[in-house]
């Protein structure tokens, strides 16, 4: 029976003898991990230099959107996002962006890139509201969001995830596709002084704010962008939405309606959209994947800068050199407004379950963003005009 003190000196070599051992097995783990790791490196790099010639693979796709050809504003995004893919890719992918009309009518543009007719679209999600009610909350719904907030939900809120989550089942992957900041509330042509003059008034009016109009008496026309002018001018409607003044300056509307009314109210911050097709998206190595992702969301910044650069000046000839009678809605038009949009949300998630998975999140992100955005953009928008007043800066 070994002694205790035995026990005792022989304790110190019992233990240098286990740190010995594990030393070795961790360095022979770690030789091996190296090694595996080396193998697994050169697979990568196997991969990689695949990759290189596959790299050499060029791509064309063809882009069909909702706009007249090189439209300023909305249809340039698509040419944007071309050109943007092109530079980036050395010319590997190139995209061919055609106008409404030359390969499928403007709102045949959701279908065609989902059966695959073009590999890629650019138009708004709301067009698409009798086939998917949710699609409304991707493009601007009344009284919602604005650009900053739709970009905000959309890139860090979960927005795009649902978005490309409701799309999945077309074959359709979504991005941003640019958003036009708060819109002008439309032209007229006759004065809106009461709830009451929507009565009757034919309007073009998309998405929710289509249903909210309804309700107010008035009667909501789906017609696409190219076709506005010449409706507005034979009467076939009484009113029209489009975007603000740099778009509707270029469209003509100055010539066809007397009133043009603000604020934006049916549409905030409306976003659209880049489609793409899912085989097409897929058939492209992983880099250019990535670019198409970078692209689109440089393009999306790239339209909200334009319009904020461009609508001013826009504006100002609209009024001092084509006469354009400028005015706001009246304040109670709009509480009336407001109560239709209440119903519509009512009505729509009520009836589609999806359109309330949209919503719950389009909410919370909204109320949380408002919340903020009462003590920081608000509250510093009211404060330098109370400051600066009709001073210049
Ligand atoms: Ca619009």
């Amino acid at each position: 029976m070994p002694d205790a003190s035995m026990e005792r000196r022989s304790a110190p070599i019992i233990i240098l003898l286990l740190v010995a051992a594990l030393v070795l097995t961790i360095g022979l783990w770690a030789r091996e991990k190296a090694a595996l790791t080396s193998a697994q490196h050169s697979r990568i790099a196997g991969d990689a230099s695949q990759g290189a010639s596959q790299s050499q693979d060029r791509y064309e796709w063809k882009m069909v959107t909702t706009w007249p050809k090189n439209f300023p504003g909305l249809g340039l995004a698509a040419e944007n996002l071309a050109r943007y893919v092109d530079e980036m890719s050395g010319g590997r992918l190139t995209i061919r962006v055609y106008g409404a009309g030359e390969i499928v009518p403007a709102l045949e543009v959701f279908d065609a890139v989902s059966q695959g007719v073009a590999d890629a679209g650019h138009g708004a999600a709301y067009y698409w509201k009798g086939k998917i009610p949710s699609s409304v909350f991707f493009t601007s719904v009344p009284f919602g969001m604005n650009a900053q907030e739709m970009n905000g939900w959309l890139h860090h809120g979960g927005g795009l995830e649902l978005w490309r989550e409701v799309y999945a089942p077309y074959n359709l992957v979504p991005y941003t596709g640019g958003s036009t900041g708060v819109q002008m509330a439309g032209w007229y042509n006759r004065p809106i002084d009461s709830i009451e003059d929507l009565k009757g008034l034919k309007m073009r009016i998309p998405g929710l704010a289509g249903e909210v109009y309804a309700s107010a008496g008035g009667t909501a026309v789906r017609i696409a962008g190219g076709e506005l002018y010449t409706s507005m001018q034979t009467g076939v409607i009484d009113a029209l939405e489009w975007v603000g003044p740099y778009n509707d300056l270029a469209f003509g509307f100055q010539e066809v309606a007397r009133y043009y009314y603000y604020p934006g109210w049916h549409e905030p911050g409306a976003m659209l959209e880049f489609i793409v097709n899912k085989e097409s998206l897929e058939a492209l190595p992983q880099d250019l994947q990535a670019i198409v992702e970078y692209a689109a969301r440089a393009a999306n910044q790239e339209m909200l800068d334009e319009y904020t650069a461009r609508n001013n000046a826009a504006l100002q000839r609209l009024i001092n050199e084509h006469g354009v009678e400028l005015r706001k809605l009246p304040d109670d038009v709009l509480m009336a407004l407001w109560r239709g949009t209440r119903q519509a949300l009512d009505d729509l998630v009520e009836k589609d379950p999806i359109a309330a998975k949209v919503y719950a999140s389009y909410r919370e992100f909204y109320k949380g963003v408002r919340n903020y955005h009462h003590i920081s953009e608000q509250a510093y928008i009211n404060i330098r005009d109370d400051v600066l007043g009709d001073e210049d800066y």
